[in-house]
């Protein structure tokens, strides 16, 4: 069983005119978690569930603790998710919908997980949001589907939190032999984590997470994720909160999906003209997706 789905690979002709070159976009808005997140996320789970796992655990209230819950709820695993009290009332109602335990602990991300830590025995499982090669593995899956549809990519745009979907397009494009296809990445400026990593060639914490793509707030990126750029072409961007915001917004129009910030940092390169693609012909863009978003909380940004 997978529990994640094929997922659409469509050209979009508004960014592609824009950009001048082919656009293809990777539509992981789509999947029923509503991100990306439940391909690695549901290929660790089923791991976890052949070696005897009898609970799993997140600390995620965003789109990592929604995979997991739905791979839990799919797989008949009980799943408890610890969120800190900053957690929003719709991030704990769609994780309750998918029927997990919802536990609120502490006042922030730091106070959850150790709670989370410290609650896990040998029978459960954790599942860490984007630090895991069984995450990767599950990710790297996207990339087997868009070569298996014809499309070579030239180049990838995706977005960067703790990395995990870096790692796993990393992965993907090399099993597939695209050892040499560059990545751009995006970041929003108040999460640059990882191009202050790679700027300083070491592993930076940021002393805080600023602005609204909090799904991208990882204080510090995995170190494979730094690795990996020193066996391929990494080239980092950041977007302001407003740049990736309207980008949001945009891409409702252009393509009736409603994507997080998160996602409209990547897309906010392409609106913007950001990234010179007159070297590549066909560019590959993950649509991240993202549940914790509205059109009214995207409005009020
Ligand atoms: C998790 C997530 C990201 C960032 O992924 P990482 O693996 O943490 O780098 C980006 N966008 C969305 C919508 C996400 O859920």
């Amino acid at each position: 069983m997978t529990l994640s789905i094929v997922t659409p690979l469509i050209e979009s002709l508004t960014l592609g005119s824009k950009n001048d070159v082919n656009v293809w976009l990777k539509m992981e808005a789509m999947q029923p978690s509503g991100s990306f997140k439940i391909r690695g996320v549901g290929y660790a789970c089923e791991h976890h569930a052949t070696k005897g796992a009898k609970r799993f655990i997140s600390s995620s209230g965003g789109n990592a603790g929604l995979a997991v819950a739905y791979a839990g709820r799919k797989l008949s695993i009980p799943v408890v998710v610890v969120v800190p009290n900053t957690t929003s009332e719709r991030a704990k109602y769609l994780l309750g919908l998918e029927g997990a335990s919802v536990v609120t602990h502490g006042r922030s991300w730091v106070e959850a997980n150790q709670y989370a830590l410290s609650i896990c025995t040998e029978h459960d499982a954790f599942i860490h949001p984007f630090d895991d090669p069984l995450l990767w593995h599950g990710h790297a899956a996207m990339i087997d589907e868009v070569v298996a549809s014809g499309m070579t990519p030239d180049a990838v745009l995706l977005s960067v939190g703790g990395g995990g979907l870096l790692a796993g397009v990393d992965e993907g494009l090399y099993r597939n032999g695209l050892t040499e296809t560059p990545i751009f990445v995006a970041e929003t400026e108040g999460t640059a984590s990882y191009k202050s990593a790679l700027q300083k060639g070491t592993l930076v914490e940021l002393d805080e997470i600023l602005g609204i793509a909090t799904t991208l707030g990882a204080k510090k990126v995995c170190e494979r994720a730094l690795e990996l750029s020193n066996e391929r072409k990494v080239i980092p961007f950041t977007v302001s909160d407003e740049e990736a915001v309207s980008a949001c917004r945009a891409f409702l129009n252009d393509h009736r999906t409603l994507v997080e910030p998160a996602c409209g940092a990547t897309l906010a390169l392409l609106y913007g003209k950001k990234i010179d693609l007159k070297p590549y012909k066909n560019i590959l863009v993950i649509v991240c997706g993202g549940s914790t978003v509205t059109v009214e909380s995207l409005q009020s940004l």
